[in-house]
């Protein structure tokens, strides 16, 4: 089977003809239909978390299970399931019991720690790998699949209210995801700040209330102009110390900032007023199996719709040097399927 993997030199991605080892138990082996191109699948064909010289790439895959091994029962041929970044925990540790299994200590990574879906065929953990709802398009999933979720879970953990004044800092990808999360699920008024004027328009189109462009004026006045105290969560999604700081200032008293977006720098938090404010802030990192489930669930209703663009897996190669130099406009999904024209022949 053709599979993206991280080339030798640990400097980009090559396609290559892989057999994968037969499966053991607990396992699944997955025909992938979809696997969506992320950032952090960037960094690690870059060795940027450390080299991973041949992994199979993908942590946005989704397919249709195939074959389980003995002792599994919570997956059978036939499925729709997802590849995610969190491929797996030990199911033992405080996190994975306690509802943070994202931060287990032994969690394995798909694309990165474990091969992942960026492959015609993928083999799962089958207790993790989460079943995507009839009415979902896959394509669509792929992307839910980690942008969905880690927005979803991000404005989740801020424990937004009806009404409230949520901000998205960041309008790409992840922002335009959370506002239609925030604005259609949570049923919160929403802030899109960017600095594109195109992102900003998408942004609106998908349901935000209002926008901010921060170059042409001052987002933290904007904020405190129309939310009178000030956000109530904010999510960053930007991957900028600015917004990092611009949320903090907007943020009202007992405000949430949640933190997603990963600049490699520092914010600016002053002490006397995340106190007198009774401010938090709060990282949020994807989301688990659980959360995962939900946010395909509200892609399942029509209440959140991605953006995707299918290419196939020839493009591989170029999407990511597309990705690299910036070029690319929304959400780059490798098409993997066998039978395209989806009559379940064998052509
Ligand atoms: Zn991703
Ligand atoms: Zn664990």
């Amino acid at each position: 089977m053709r599979a993206v993997v991280v080339n030798q030199e640990s400097t980009g991605v090559e396609v290559i003809e892989k057999t994968l080892r037969p499966i053991k138990s607990g396992e699944a082996l997955v025909d992938v239909e979809y696997c969506g191109v992320c950032h952090t699948d960037l960094h690690v064909a870059h060795g940027d978390f450390g080299k991973v010289s041949g992994r199979v790439l993908g942590h946005e895959g989704i397919g249709i299970v195939r074959e389980v091994a003995e002792g599994v029962t919570s997956l059978v041929p036939g499925d729709r399931v997802s590849i995610a970044w969190f491929f797996e925990g030990c199911g033992r540790c405080e996190y994975c019991v306690n509802g943070n299994e994202t931060l287990c200590q032994s969690v394995k990574n798909a694309g990165y720690s474990a091969d992942g879906g960026m492959a015609e065929e993928c083999i799962v953990t089958a207790d993790y790998a989460v079943k995507v709802p009839e009415g979902l398009d896959p394509a669509q999933a792929s992307s839910i699949t980690c942008a969905g979720v880690t927005t979803y879970k991000a404005i989740k953990v801020g424990r937004p209210q009806p009404g409230q004044w949520v901000v998205i800092w960041g309008a790409g990808g992840l922002g335009n995801l959370a506002v239609q999360y925030a604005k259609k699920v949570f049923n919160t008024r929403v802030i899109a700040v960017d600095i594109n004027d195109d992102k900003l328009a998408l942004a609106k189109e998908v349901g935000a209330d209002y926008i901010i462009n921060g170059l042409k004026e001052d987002p933290v006045k904007k904020i405190m102009e129309l939310t009178e105290l000030g956000a109530h969560i904010s999510v960053v999604t930007a991957v900028s110390k600015v917004a990092f700081n611009q949320a903090i200032d907007s943020a009202r008293p007992a405000g949430r900032v949640v933190a997603v977006g990963l600049p490699s720098e520092t914010m600016d938090v002053s002490i006397v007023s995340t106190v007198l404010k009774g401010i938090e802030i709060i990282g949020s990192l994807v989301g688990t199996r659980e959360d995962l489930k939900e946010a395909f669930e509200f892609g399942a209703m029509g209440l959140v719709v991605p953006v995707v663009q299918t290419r196939p897996v020839e493009d591989a190669v170029a999407i990511f040097d597309e990705m690299e130099r910036g070029t690319i406009q929304g959400r780059m999904v490798i098409d993997f399927r066998k039978h395209k024209c989806g009559c379940g022949c064998q052509h």
